[in-house]
């Protein structure tokens, strides 16, 4: 599998450390809000790399942590704890609004079939592995103390940008609108691991360290959680582009500074989701949600095959009109897999391989979700029997998380339905079973019987009966056993 590594700029062939697990780590959600379907774009691609990554074989170990303390308004550690004004914003306790918003992006997962990590940690629940490493680095002279905060000392570093080349001129970071800079800081881009004093003194969560009452800072989380339930390396580190700088590039710094070899192999960044007037943000107040995409009607299931019909490398222009596309898409996608008759043939080995090789080489460049999606469509035309077809359709939706097998089973249903409403004719298998043959001839009995020549009905049914068919008559329709 190739994969586009953002460390090194470069498309590279997968190789994990390990034969037996591939170990990736990804970002968690800041629960001071909702999730907004920005957010939740960066879930989804990480779900079909994991996804993925399994379906060609790998046992992956994927780790998520929720960053329920340290994250600033500003990104580069100043400005007040995201989740104290969350708190305040909704008069409850951190604990509770993170309970509340960790809950509540999970339910969103669960609507956008993303798979939860086979681990996922507080921020607040690993403090001492964070005071572990902070201690080691301030033994090393990679962190210093100043003015009661523990900081990271980037000039001690060879290189510090991994993954832009930055102008020096251009890295006024942290320093946003309404945020001042910290004077206390040796170097521009130093950043805090441990805070004991902030401009904001009612922060909520406090723990004891041996640089005083305080709390840890937003990027010391990441490179803990994973150390804990990782190892001392890694394979895959997954966000949004927004995450490469500074958040990943310190997660790095401070990584290495303190295992003394490198971290981690690969780097994913999905790009963002934007609307046409500009970034979504949980900051500015109004966003999307799932939550608002259904009340307005729509699936979250239209809104993931939106995301699968781009590139995760490219920005993506969310609109409504976008949308309403996506879901015509995918509902018309859904009645032709509906169309399909469950039991027709045995399943067709070669057409199958063939039509996964398309499939695989899809994802397998650089996770080309787009064009997984046309290997899908030509699962639809490919020239195999139906069986193979919806062999082919289930073993994809694996990955792709579009629960198309239950939703066209669903509107299969529907349909049977509506025909018997509409007082047409129907058929039913007591079995379940579909079988075009029988079928047909069943039909051509009712034709039979609408032109009253019963002689022919009756050859008819003794004919099935002679293969061991019996067919009998239902309102509207007619169902048939094996006997
Ligand atoms: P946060 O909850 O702010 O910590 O962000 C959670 C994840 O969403 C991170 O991986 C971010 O990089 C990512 N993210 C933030 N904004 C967007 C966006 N507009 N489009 C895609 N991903 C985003
Ligand atoms: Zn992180």
């Amino acid at each position: 599998m190739i994969l586009y590594n953002s460390a090194s700029r470069k498309r590279e062939e997968f190789v994990p450390n390990h034969p037996d697990i591939v170990k990736m780590y990804t970002c968690g959600p800041t629960v001071y809000h909702f999730a907004h379907i920005g957010n939740l774009r960066s879930y989804i691609m990480e779900d079909i790399l994991e996804k993925y990554l399994r379906y060609t074989g790998y046992n992956v170990k994927r780790v998520m942590n929720i960053t329920d303390v340290g994250h600033l308004t500003s990104d580069a550690d100043e400005g007040e704890d995201k989740m104290l004004k969350g708190a305040r914003r909704e008069h409850k306790t951190v604990m509770e609004i993170a309970k509340y918003y960790t809950d509540a992006f999970f339910d969103d997962c669960r609507k956008l079939n993303i798979k939860t990590p086979d681990v996922v940690e507080p921020a607040t629940a690993c403090i001492d592995e964070y005071i572990k490493i902070i201690s080691k680095l301030m033994d090393t002279g990679y962190a210093y103390f100043a003015g009661g905060n523990v900081y990271f000392d980037t000039s001690k570093l060879e290189r510090y940008y991994i993954f832009n080349d930055f102008k020096e001129e251009d890295l006024n970071v942290g320093v946003r609108e309404g945020v001042e800079e910290d004077t206390n800081k040796r170097n521009k881009n130093d950043f805090v691991l441990w805070f004991t004093k902030s401009k904001f003194e009612d922060q909520a969560l406090k723990w004891d360290s041996p640089w005083g009452v305080g709390y840890p800072g937003w990027h010391i989380e990441c490179s803990g959680i994973s150390m804990k339930h990782l190892g001392e390396d890694l394979d895959i580190h997954c966000g949004g582009i927004d995450n490469a700088f500074p958040h990943h590039t310190n997660e790095i710094a401070q990584s290495e500074s303190y295992l003394g070899h490198h971290w981690c192999n690969y780097w994913m960044h999905v790009l963002h989701l934007n609307t046409t007037s500009g970034k979504m943000s949980k900051s500015s107040g109004e966003f999307l949600t799932v939550s608002l995409l259904e009340q307005k009607g729509y699936d979250p299931l239209a809104y993931r095959f939106f995301c699968l019909q781009s590139h995760y490398r490219k920005s993506l222009v969310f609109s409504w009109e976008n949308l309403d596309n996506a879901q015509g898409a995918y509902q018309k996608l859904i009645a032709r897999i509906a169309a399909l008759k469950p039991e027709d043939g045995t399943l067709d080995q070669a057409a199958f391989d063939e039509l996964d090789g398309k499939f695989r080489a899809a994802l397998d460049n650089d996770l080309n979700t787009s064009l997984a999606v046309t290997a899908l469509y030509d699962v639809l035309k490919a020239k195999t029997n139906d069986t193979t077809r919806l062999a082919a359709i289930g073993a994809f939706d694996g990955v792709l998380g579009l629960s198309l097998l239950e939703k066209a089973a669903v509107k299969r249903e529907e349909l049977r339905k509506e025909q018997l409403a509409a007082g047409a004719f129907t058929i039913v298998s007591e079995s379940g079973e579909a079988d075009a043959e029988i079928e047909a001839k069943i039909l051509a009995r009712q034709d039979a019987k609408k032109a009253k020549n019963f002689a022919e009905a009756d050859r008819i049914r003794d004919e099935l009966r002679a293969d061991g068919i019996e067919v009998t008559d239902i309102p509207h329709g007619a169902k048939w056993k094996r006997i």
